[in-house]
């Protein structure tokens, strides 16, 4: 294929905003090469080269362009991979210069626009992750393939170029070079963080939350007897777990790979420091002692392959059923739920067991090796709890004539009462107060001196720093530092947080 045609490919799929439109256009142009010219194209394609980075900066290029007359025979792929080549491999003195002269060579067959691409691609400047999934979807549409099936073969195929040539070439047999194999380690699949229940909740509707435990990630691959445990970095660290090792041995199945976390427990099965568990993992020698002294637990959370097939493409809520059956008893705790007051409920269970918070996971994605995406969130903290108004005492100075500081309660659902945990007025603008007088006088039930009682209607999110012991209120817990944060309309009374909540989170931070 010449270079030009590739670049015209490039141009007119910036020139259009339509993914659709994109991939028709790029797997009209894969559908024109084969052999190497595959692997080149799907790789210029996505910005990058097999060399690597071959390591050469804006003045070079610069000057090569200045020296190149326009002249030669048009430039196919493959002459740009044998310049690229030759770029490379000049190392050492004198090599600046040599660079110069193999690059003016390259650009004096370049046109214009083919310059200006072979630059780019030298600096590294096309790259970026948005075209590599637009060009998964093209080398499907191009070879006649289910993209998941093209995606799945990308998180083993070593790059997007040898994955398009398997693919234009061999179409599924191709692919198949390049699926997961016991005893390869995957790269994890890595979550990103949410700052609250809510957020994830909005992201993922319903999630499975499960315990975040500090501990160490490891990935054991098990084929009969045989067990091989990988760290997140996919190192091999099987002898310094002979405990995760056993564990292995006994699963009910033959091949497994299951993902899950390793961790140090104390005597009473709370965790021990995260230093502790890697104190564990660090020691290469004398395993026989430090596993008696710092025994390492596991617990699974992922299912990846099973008896010979990979579990990879298929839905979370399905990966933990197959989990689920070899593993019942290490399985990490978890609730299946779109309801944000049982997801905090959970949470605070999890930190007050001591662990580090929750993850939310969609039950429907796939596990997508390697990725940091939205499909895992991670929430470390209980930040706010949404509360409900039991009354608001009139306002001084500034604030006269405005209902100000508000009582506020977390629902007892064995009384189907609220109970209080304290006051606040901080965090309420002009607008808020005035919204909130209006609002509270009409849900008013009587009034005390300076305090307007209310039906038990209005849902608030505050935000505070502690839960403290404090006799002045009925659950003997106050919150410290409480703040509103917003009005939530969208709830009732009935979706509040609880009283148990409340004191989880008070025992989480005494742990
Ligand atoms: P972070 O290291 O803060 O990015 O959090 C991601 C890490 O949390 C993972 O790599 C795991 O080692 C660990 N982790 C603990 N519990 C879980 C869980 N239930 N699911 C996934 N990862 C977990």
């Amino acid at each position: 294929m010449q270079l030009a045609r590739l670049v015209e490919t490039v141009q007119r799929v910036r020139a259009t905003t339509k993914k659709s439109e994109k991939i028709r256009l790029l797997a009209e142009c894969l559908g024109q090469v084969n052999g190497r010219e595959a692997v080149l194209a799907a790789l210029y394609l996505t910005g990058s080269l097999p060399q690597g980075k071959i390591g050469i900066g804006w003045s070079v290029i610069q000057k090569a362009m200045h020296d190149a007359p326009a002249s030669g025979e048009p430039l196919m792929l493959s002459d740009v991979d044998r310049l690229m080549d030759v770029l490379a491999a000049e190392r050492g003195a004198g090599s600046m210069d040599r660079r110069i002269l193999a690059l003016s060579n390259l650009f004096s067959r370049a046109n214009p626009q083919e310059r200006t691409f072979l630059s780019q691609l030298l600096i590294g400047e096309v790259r970026q992750g948005a075209l590599e999934a637009v060009l998964l979807d093209a080398i499907a549409a191009a070879a006649g393939l289910p993209a998941a099936e093209v995606r799945q073969a990308f998180m083993f195929a070593p790059n997007i170029g040898d994955l398009a040539q398997a693919a234009l070439e061999e179409q599924s047999a191709g692919l198949a070079r390049f699926s997961m194999r016991l005893f390869v380690p995957v790269a994890p699949m890595l979550a990103n963080s949410a700052e609250d229940v809510d957020e994830a909740l909005q992201r993922l509707d319903r999630a499975v939350f499960e315990y975040k435990l500090d501990g160490a990630r490891v990935q054991v691959h098990k084929g009969g007897d045989d067990v091989r445990v990988f760290t997140r970095q996919l190192q091999d660290i099987t002898g310094r777990l002979p405990e995760i090792v056993e564990w292995a041995r006994n699963l009910p199945v033959r091949e497994a790979v299951l993902d899950g976390e390793a961790i140090a427990l104390r005597p009473d099965g709370r965790p021990q420091p995260f230093q502790t568990t890697m104190r564990r993992l660090g020691r290469i020698k004398d395993v026989a002692a430090m596993r008696e002294s710092i025994p390492l637990s596991p617990f699974a959370f992922d299912a990846l392959y099973l008896d010979g097939s990979s579990l990879l493409t298929q839905s979370y809520e399905e990966r933990l059923r197959a989990l689920a059956t070899m593993t019942p008893a290490e399985l990490i705790p978890h609730v299946v739920t779109s309801q944000p007051e049982e997801a905090r409920r959970f949470l605070a269970q999890s930190l007050a067991a001591g662990h580090e918070g929750v993850m939310a996971k969609s039950p429907t994605a796939p596990y997508v090796a390697g990725q940091r995406g939205y499909h895992w969130l991670k929430l470390k903290e209980a930040t706010s709890l949404d509360l409900v108004i039991l009354a608001a005492e009139w306002g001084n100075g500034r604030r006269e004539g405005w209902l100000s500081n508000l009582h506020l309660g977390a629902r007892d659902p064995s009384s189907g009462h609220f109970v209080m945990l304290g006051k606040t007025f901080k965090g309420l603008t002009d607008e808020m107060l005035r919204q909130q007088t209006e609002q509270l006088l009409s849900l008013e039930t009587h009034r005390e001196e300076h305090t307007v009682f209310v039906k038990h209607q209005m849902v608030v999110e505050i935000a505070f720093s502690d839960i403290q012991e404090s006799p002045r209120y009925p659950a003997g817990l106050a919150l410290r530092f409480a703040r509103v944060k917003r009005y939530r309309p969208d709830k009732t009374p009935d979706q509040a947080d609880t009283i148990q909540t409340v004191s989880e989170l008070f025992r989480a931070q005494r742990n």
